[in-house]
């Protein structure tokens, strides 16, 4: 069995082949390797346990704001199981019974939205969607509506396309040529402000600063518009008031499709079942993947309302009107099966209201160590979603060394703790500590990774 295996020989297996993902090797591989890699072994509610048996209270949800509803879910692991027994996949253009489950009760918590296409990650569930985009411009506007927009500083995903789509460019540095069509309009943080303005006047500007985009590129040639409703990786960033209304607004008027990448903020995260359903607004995608099935197995959605549909189903005389796209492990029945424990549990132990008092606790906590310590310039976030900007001086925002960042992160492993800290993505902005505990969290433990972030600056920064 795997966990009677003996963790040296574990060690040596992974440091002799595993390739991890985006990450140096160089501190545990080669012929000095002067660190091991850190294995997780195992793992309970909000903490886990790595191969010297040290304890760490996951404040990231298993790295990257995955492990929604915590570790030792056995009825997740039960329902899998069943699931497996009873078949364990038949390829997507059939149905299967936790496919079609699934998809009811997501719906049920998505009005305005009416069909799910399965896939098996975040980057496809994005390029299904501009698959869609794309086939829908060559169906109705002789392909000419076929430009994506996306947002500076927002990520979709790591395939060439999605990668062409993204606003981060460590991510994307050194993989070109890109996919062509995609054009990037400005972000809306405001601590980083383009604008001289505030609040909801700020998000009017940088929703305004999307329709100058549109009416530069022409808007028949714009198909849709690609957005996290917070964005994760690119600095956790909150859209100021304002911001999506007028999104909504602009998309109208100009007939552009409105996609939201709810990869990171969906089945949760933020408080409510979607990022997006704070605002009010009407997408016409929603993709989704980590929290899905908070990580027991891989499944991601791009789900569409039926307008956009119906332009998929109304001409079976038409041999190419359907969406000639498939995903093989999109028919696996893990997926949805452990997606509909995962949605149980967060109603039936009331994780949405449990987000949303946990998050303003964390952020009042998180305020209380940016009065003790200058580094921090901003903290920001919503539900258990949240950042804090470290700058090495206020006045100028001016960031910290991403070396120094990287040490407070550090130093909080030391202590057990793992937070995150934004990517490099953006030269000189890697330097937000990130902060995204599962939906159980409770006020002790987020005091425990508020302390080990208070120790850790008072380390680094003195
Ligand atoms: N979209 C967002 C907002 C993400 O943060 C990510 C991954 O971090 C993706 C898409 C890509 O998802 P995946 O890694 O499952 O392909």
């Amino acid at each position: 069995k795997v966990l009677d295996n003996d963790i040296t020989k574990v060690v040596e297996a992974d440091r002799a082949h595993v390739w991890h993902h985006l990450i140096q090797h160089a501190p545990w591989t080669g012929p000095d390797p002067k660190a091991d890699p850190r294995i997780i072994v195992e793992g309970r509610g909000m903490r886990v346990w790595d191969q010297k048996g040290k304890e760490h209270i996951d404040a990231v949800s298993g790295g990257v704001w995955t492990v929604n509803v915590g570790y030792g879910r056995e009825r997740i692991a039960n329902a899998v199981r069943d699931q497996l027994i009873q078949l364990p996949y038949f390829a997507g253009s059939t149905g299967s019974i936790p496919g079609a489950l699934f998809s009811e009760k997501l719906i049920s918590k998505m009005p305005g939205m009416s069909r799910v296409y399965y896939t098996n990650s975040g980057s496809e569930a994005n390029e299904k969607a501009f698959k869609m985009v794309r086939q829908i411009a060559h169906k109705r506007y002789g392909g000419k509506k076929h430009k994506i927009l996306y947002r500076d500083r927002d990520y979709h995903g790591t395939t060439i396309t999605t990668l062409s789509a993204g606003g981060q460019s460590e991510r994307g540095a050194q993989y070109g040529p890109y996919t062509p069509g995609f054009v990037s309009v400005p972000h809306c943080l405001e601590y980083r402000a383009q604008w001289d303005l505030s609040g909801e006047e700020y998000g009017l500007a940088a929703a305004n600063a999307i329709e100058e985009v549109i009416l530069r590129e022409g808007p028949d040639t714009v198909g849709a518009i690609c957005l996290e409703p917070v964005t994760a990786g690119g600095g956790v960033i909150v859209p100021p008031e304002g911001y999506w209304p007028r999104v909504q607004e602009i998309c109208r008027k100009y007939d552009i499709l409105l996609h939201i990448d709810e990869v990171v903020c969906g089945l949760g995260r933020t408080g409510t079942w979607f990022g997006y359903q704070h605002y009010g607004i009407e997408p016409d995608f929603v993709t989704m993947a980590k929290g899905v099935a908070s990580g027991y197995a891989a499944i991601a959605c791009c789900v569409t309302n039926e307008k956009v549909f119906e332009l998929f189903r109304d001409d079976m005389t038409d041999p190419m009107n359907y969406f000639r796209d498939i995903s093989t492990f999109g028919g696996c029945t893990a997926g949805p099966a452990a997606a509909l424990e995962n949605m149980a549990i967060i109603e039936e132990e009331n994780l949405l209201d449990n987000t949303v008092a946990m998050g303003e606790y964390m952020l009042d906590q998180l305020k209380a160590l940016q009065d003790k310590h200058e580094v921090i310039g901003q903290v920001r976030g919503k539900g258990l979603f949240l950042g804090a900007e470290l700058v090495s001086d206020r006045s100028t925002k001016e960031p910290v060394d991403e070396k120094l960042a990287q040490a407070v992160v550090g130093d909080c492993n030391a202590q057990g703790v793992i937070i995150g800290v934004t990517n490099r993505s953006i030269p000189g902005f890697n330097n937000t500590l990130c902060y995204s505990p599962a939906l159980i969290a409770t006020k002790d433990d987020i005091d425990q990774i508020v302390e080990a972030t208070d120790k850790a600056l008072t380390k680094v920064f003195g």
